[in-house]
């Protein structure tokens, strides 16, 4: 799976990579990685599912799916935590959470 960056805390999860246009991040590289929004120490490496908010760290995005909490920007539930190459927009793990909330 992979994902297309929206803005600085938005993903899509999409099937097929697509490029990023390579003109507009020249120079623009190290404002794409920027610390997590929860725990403003961890690099945000990690997306919610279904929704595709990200900003924060896999530690804060796991902590979140454990104890039940919604998302942090849209209060949308969270089913699946993503984490991902934020360079190359690449899903490297997926967490899903395995008791249900009845
Ligand atoms: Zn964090
Ligand atoms: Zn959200």
């Amino acid at each position: 799976m992979f994902l297309t960056k929206i803005s600085s805390t938005f993903y899509k999860t999409i099937n097929q990579k697509i490029h990023p246009q390579e003109s507009e991040e020249k120079g623009n590289n190290n404002s794409s990685i920027k610390d997590c929004l929860i725990c403003c120490s961890n690099v945000c490496d990690s997306v919610l599912v279904p929704c595709g908010h990200g900003g924060i760290c896999n530690d804060c995005s796991i902590k979140l799916l454990e104890s039940g909490k919604d998302c942090h920007i849209c209060r949308s539930s969270i089913e699946k935590v993503l984490k991902i190459n934020s360079k190359e927009n690449v899903v490297i793990n997926t967490t899903v959470v395995e008791n249900e909330i009845s």
